[in-house]
């Protein structure tokens, strides 16, 4: 059982959609400064984290007053934005994970230098007309076939609890089985409970029985034998009644959610001790999975890094 020691950048919560769920994007914002970027770095290192999770608002570089302040800080556009961040983040000793919603292959390809694996939900194979034209189905699987193309260690998963169907789970589970396929590049995904936070206007809606998770999970094992499944103990309380079908707890951090603010998590000793209840040992891993830490899935520039931590771990 596995779990990455994270702490999270918001690069800007600003994001050009108002999909109803959502309790993450502002409006004028701006982007991350100098200043703050380096506190989040030292708290980073001083609490032990290893993963550095970049999220922002779906496209944001789009927005006129992002631009505007791209320019004046001296970037030719969001991504370089982003690079820079990571860069940042590696030079201190973090490991960055990115999570910008979707993306070309050229924009993954630029990124991936100075990140370890990226990541996109899917969330569902249905269209919902109360989300962004950018979570639209179509262009989320073309993401993530960009992805595999770009060699990017990649994290997907669906969205349970806010009205879906069990067949709707199982068939976007089987689209991402499907994806994985061609390309390989999934490393896990996340079956993620929906929980509305402030700001959301959607509410939640009927979780997975036990019955339905140990459903979906023996179909992930069939479609996409290796590929672990997480799940985030903060969003699904009864993750314990599922610790026997389950690789992964996911980032888990002192600070706070800041997709699930509303869900802080635990100290990691709770976990561990509720999985050794039963008898699962809990053992920390680097946003970029071992199965993904070869020359093909891994900028040169990681492999020692990525094989001392594997080393240490052992010893
Ligand atoms: S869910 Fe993503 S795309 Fe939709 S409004 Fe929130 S940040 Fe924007």
């Amino acid at each position: 059982m596995t779990y990455s020691r994270s702490i999270t950048l918001v690069l800007t919560h600003d994001c050009p959609w108002h999909c109803r769920y959502c309790g993450f994007r502002s409006d004028g914002e701006g982007l991350l400064s100098d200043g703050e970027m380096e506190r989040i770095i030292r708290e980073a290192q001083q609490g032990g984290a290893r993963e550095a999770l970049l999220i922002s608002g779906e496209r944001p570089g789009g927005m006129p007053h992002i631009q505007e302040e791209l320019a004046r800080r001296g970037y030719g556009d969001f991504w370089e934005f982003a690079n820079r961040v990571g860069e940042r983040c590696a030079e201190a000793g973090l490991f960055p994970h990115g999570n910008f919603g979707r993306m070309t292959e050229e924009e993954l390809v630029r990124l991936r230098p100075n990140f370890v694996s990226m990541g996109m939900m899917l969330e569902s194979v249905r269209d919902h007309s109360e989300c962004a034209p950018e979570k639209k189905v179509a262009g989320r699987i073309a993401g993530m076939e960009a992805a595999g193309r770009a060699k990017v260690p990649f994290t997907s998963g669906i969205l349970v609890g806010w009205g879906e169907s069990q067949a709707s789970r199982l068939q976007s589970l089987e689209v991402l089985a499907e994806i994985h396929s061609k390309h390989g590049h999934l490393q896990e995904i996340l079956i993620q409970r929906y929980v509305p936070n402030a700001g959301s206007r959607w509410s939640a809606g009927v979780a997975p029985t036990l019955s339905e998770y140990a459903e979906m999970m023996q179909a992930w094992r069939d479609w996409a034998p290796g590929v672990a499944i997480q799940i985030p103990p903060n969003l699904e309380p009864r993750w314990v009644d599922l610790l026997h079908e389950l690789d992964d707890l996911g980032g888990i951090s002192w600070a706070r959610d800041e997709v699930n603010p509303s869900r802080p998590w635990e100290q990691v000793g709770l976990y561990e001790k509720r999985c050794e209840a039963k008898g699962r040992k809990l053992v920390e891993r680097l946003p970029v999975y071992q199965s993904h830490s070869t020359r093909e899935w891994l900028d040169v520039r990681w492999q020692e890094r990525v094989s001392r931590f594997w080393e240490e771990k052992v010893l």
